[in-house]
């Protein structure tokens, strides 16, 4: 080779070097901080708004302490809409694979050694949940060059099945995901609900893997907290972009007081239990703040995308699945068809806000906005991965939009205003569709066992709260709703309730249809 040939090609090797070099360090990191079981309202960060879109404080507002959400929400855009499923493992696939749960047809929370199918739910339906060949956004984003960090609870899959162990699903490093829904204590003096010190008790409801703060004061979520710090560090360190999934236990069940934070809500007036529901709320709320502080201290944060959510709506020991008294205003709370089993706070900052930053132009995020359209947990993997500049397979359906026109504080104009939650199962609302279309929410009870058949519908829009059952008195309505939601049903592939000899109970149109 003669010397300007060789120039030729080092110059062209020394520039794609260089360019996929720039390229790995030009992907923006991202945390997303899940909040198990936190509802719209478990904050004192306002969600719900007037007619005019302002956030309107509510008592349960005023009970709770969350000064580090309304820090993030100053910097970036928070959503009054923004829907998860009623329970936990179908919204957590949803984040991965940017479906409802419909389609993936995991419809239900995962039992860690059963299958929790009820009398009459369709016996295909997915209680094994993701696999080793699941489409996943952290397996799209290892694609990328991302490290996927796994913190908290996973809840993907039962035990012995590959959706146990988050290092089957695409991430890289796993601290504390298993099976299981729920730690079985948070205390760091009860080894986390493990039976024996420094060991993981996989048929317990132990957390696995923080054995060293076995016997120890450190509350869990305290201890997950470190062990993010402790991973981002090294990613930043490695010089590896990192996708941090920090899915705390907390909110969950057992309500353990976190005795940094009982004095704040012993003058409340709430039961005990409730007051320990507070304290978890605002351990998880100095676990974000922390992290924020860690990103800039890092000197990261102007790189770091910050997306805050709940995974269905809120437990807190307030009152029963269907009246207004845990997530009120809102009616009813977690495992409900009502907008409080389904309602969860959303957040969307950059953790250092700077429109000159690069990744902030390509993604820019309204600061201190409350945006009305509403929105969905499918939506942020779409939103996640066209940031980075990851290509979804075609073959992949979803159903979610990208959130960026909406976090740059307008509606976005081609979004349909559709939520659609399908629960062929028994637990505090049984074998129900609830389907929303823009100011109107439609909820199919199917006639399954002694249950009758029954149709509700309400305006959300003149009736947030879901007071007046409209369905008689609004025919044309109630026939228009139902009809979109049985194609929405079909479109994503229902599986629907069954009789007790196997066959298929779909929903029956209103009698005037
Ligand atoms: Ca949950």
């Amino acid at each position: 080779m003669n010397s300007p040939k060789l120039l030729l090609v080092l110059v062209l090797l020394g520039f794609s070097l260089s360019n996929s070099a720039l390229s790995a360090a030009d992907k923006p990191n991202i945390v997303l901080f899940l909040v198990d079981d936190m509802g719209a309202m478990d904050t004192s960060l306002p969600f719900l708004t007037d007619e005019k879109g302002t956030p309107v404080k509510h008592p349960l507002n005023r009970f709770y302490r969350t000064p580090n959400m309304e820090r993030l929400a100053a910097q970036g855009t928070r959503f009054s809409q923004f829907y998860a499923q009623s329970v936990c493992s179908p919204t957590r696939i949803s984040i991965m694979t940017g479906q409802n749960a419909t389609r993936h047809k995991t419809t239900n929370w995962i039992k860690p050694k059963s299958n929790n199918r009820s009398k009459f739910t369709p016996a295909n339906w997915n209680w094994t949940g993701l696999t080793k060949s699941s489409l996943t956004l952290t397996r799209l984003l290892g694609q990328s060059g991302y490290q996927s960090i796994h913190v908290g609870k996973g809840h993907f899959g039962p035990f012995d099945h590959e959706g146990q162990d988050p290092l089957n699903l695409g991430f890289h490093v796993n601290i504390g995901g298993d099976s299981i829904g729920q730690p079985g204590s948070y205390y760091g003096k009860r080894n986390y609900g493990n039976k024996v010190k420094g060991q993981d008790e996989k048929n317990t409801y132990g957390v696995s893997h923080l054995t060293d703060y076995h016997g120890s004061d450190t509350f869990l979520t305290e201890a997950l907290t470190i062990e993010a710090k402790k991973a981002v560090t090294q990613s930043t360190e490695e010089k590896k972009p990192f996708y941090l999934y920090m899915a705390h236990y907390a909110l969950h069940a057992p309500f353990n007081s976190d005795a940094r934070f009982a004095k704040n809500y012993l003058k409340s007036g709430k039961p005990k239990n409730a007051q320990a529901y507070a304290t978890l709320v605002e351990g998880m709320d100095k676990s974000l703040g922390d992290l924020l502080d860690h990103l800039n201290a890092l000197g990261v944060a102007e790189d770091t995308l910050v997306l805050f959510l709940g995974d269905n709506g809120g437990d807190a020991p307030l009152g029963g699945a269907h009246d207004y008294g845990s997530s009120a205003p809102l009616r009813g709370k977690k495992g409900a068809h009502y907008e409080g089993g389904t309602r969860a706070p959303f957040i969307a900052a950059w953790a250092r806000p700077n429109p000159a930053n690069p990744h902030q132009k390509r993604l820019p995020i309204s600061q201190g906005t409350t945006q009305t359209q509403l929105a969905t947990v499918m939506d942020l993997f779409p939103t996640i991965l066209n940031l980075v500049g990851q290509e979804i397979p075609k073959d992949h359906p979803i159903d979610a939009h990208d959130l960026k026109a909406q976090l740059s504080g307008s509606p976005n104009p081609d979004r349909p205003e559709i939520f659609l939650s399908h629960f062929p199962h028994e637990h505090r609302s049984n074998y129900y569709t609830g389907f929303r279309h823009g100011d109107w929410k439609l909820i199919y009870h199917y006639p399954v066992g002694k249950q009758k058949q029954r149709y509700e519908l309400f305006n959300l829009r003149s009736d947030p709260f879901e007071k007046a059952d409209l369905s008689t008195k609004n025919p044309a309505e109630l026939k228009r709703l139902f009809s979109e939601m049985t194609t929405h049903l079909k479109a994503q592939g229902a599986l629907f309730p069954v009789t007790a000899d196997g066959r298929k109970i779909t929903p029956v149109a209103p009698e005037f249809l």
